[in-house]
């Protein structure tokens, strides 16, 4: 049992209970117990002293890779989730493209035990939730037995790193998801109009002499899924949202009633093609940064709520991998480490949200629309906290990371605000430094 935790003078933004002041936070046996001004707090409580710093819900990244089984040079349970407590993350969704994928009730198992004994040998970090595949060996075929996934602690399905291409298959996932509540995630891609590209379609990808993937790509299956959730009642949820067509077929759908929600990453909201120049194949990724365009319709729903959530889809891969020729060089960038920053920058030093808002689409908003346990500091709700200080200035060093892979674009970027807490189950998981 964790000591009784007091945190002193900080500014609360709770967006599920529209708090924004000066308030003192207590944590017992694992739950918040109040939030209040000048709580006394019993007299084994450890207290630390929070003032000038923001304390918010634990940030949830429903889009991770952690690559294990399988890809253990790149990242692991361990060090994922140790990097998602160093970004402020306390809950993530871990994605069922491993090798092998996470297609049966074992696999599925496998990760979230694993998360669990670090976190009781006191190495824990984010809890991370499994997400099951869709359908077996992600070959788009034959479904998977969804209720032995959720048994085993799927909290959704997708076939991410590949689109439910089959229309039938997506049909019937989002008939069968309703009998467990869960929903659908799409990596909407019509791989057949993406070819070989590996870059967004346009004036750079010419220059460059590389081949491009077009917004239709996306946009396309973005449009069928939408009639499919209205056909069938099921929720789809399109991952990394990157082009301003999928914007506004979500918004249409959304404005029908159909359960359509969507997620965005910080890259596309923080860059565009531009960053290939170079052939930096640290901005190679799938979807591809898009056209300014595309980025200011994203932020613009965004802001409007058209698109809820802020993901990660953080993608580590090894050094020697990213360094091949642009062609060759595996699509992703990690991101835990990153995006709270860089939505602080990009997003509320410029003026466009809030930092509740801001709170709101990397904690709340996922919390409420996957039906996750979190995302509030409601007495009574689980004591996953963030700290951060929202005003410091840092620059992007890669080496410091936690994560076991360190492709980023943002290496060296000067970026604003930096966790100094993460506290899962009441319990210190991550501390930076001041
Ligand atoms: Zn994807």
């Amino acid at each position: 049992m964790t000591r009784p935790l007091l945190l002193t003078g900080g500014r609360v933004i709770d967006p599920s209970t529209n708090t924004d002041a000066e308030l003192d936070l207590l944590v017992v046996d694992e739950r918040v117990m109040a939030v209040e001004q000048g709580i006394s707090g019993p007299d084994d409580a450890v207290r630390i002293s929070v003032e000038g710093l923001v304390v918010a819900p634990g940030l949830i990244d429903v889009h991770v890779h952690f690559r294990e089984p399988g890809g253990e040079h790149k990242e692991t349970i361990r060090t994922g989730a140790k990097a998602a407590a160093a970004g402020g993350f306390t809950t993530v969704w871990a994605m069922p493209n491993t090798d092998p994928p996470l297609d049966d009730p074992a696999a599925v198992g496998y990760v979230r035990e694993e998360a669990r004994r670090w976190a009781r040998k006191g190495e824990g970090g984010a809890r991370v939730s499994p997400v099951g595949a869709a359908s077996k060996g992600l070959a788009g075929e034959q479904m998977t037995e969804i209720g032995g996934l959720v048994e085993a602690g799927a909290v959704a399905v997708t076939d991410d790193g590949y689109p439910i291409a089959d229309p039938l298959l997506m049909r019937r996932l989002l008939e069968y998801t309703q009998r467990f509540d869960i929903p659908v995630l799409q990596h909407a891609e019509d791989m057949a109009l993406t070819a070989a590209g590996v870059m967004n379609e346009g004036a750079v990808a010419t220059e460059l002499g590389l081949r491009g993937i077009p917004n239709v790509s996306e946009a396309a299956v973005v449009a069928r899924d939408m009639f499919l959730a209205e056909l069938t009642g099921g929720h789809v949820h399109i991952q990394h949202i990157s082009t301003r067509e999928a914007v506004g077929l979500i918004a249409r759908g959304r404005e029908r009633g159909v359960r359509i929600t969507a997620e965005v990453t910080p890259h596309h909201i923080a860059l565009t093609e531009e960053a290939v120049r170079g052939y930096r194949t640290e901005a190679k990724m799938n979807p591809p940064l898009r056209t300014e365009q595309d980025r200011l319709a994203i932020r613009q729903g965004l802001i409007d709520g058209v698109i809820g959530i802020i993901a990660t889809d953080h993608a580590p891969h090894h050094y020697e991998e990213k360094e091949r020729e642009f062609d060759d060089a595996p699509f992703g960038i990690v991101g835990l480490e990153t995006a709270l920053s860089v939505c602080v920058t990009e997003l509320v030093s410029t003026g466009d949200l809030t930092l509740s808002q801001l709170i709101d689409r990397m904690s709340c908003a996922p919390a409420r629309t996957m039906g996750i346990d979190g995302g509030t500091l409601q007495p009574g709700s689980p004591a996953d906290i963030v700290v951060f200080d929202p005003d410091v200035k840092w620059s992007v060093d890669p080496g410091q990371f936690h994560s076991k892979s360190q492709n980023t674009p943002f290496v060296g970027k000067e970026v604003r605000g930096r966790v100094r807490w993460t506290i899962v189950a009441g319990e210190i998981r991550y501390e930076g430094e001041a």
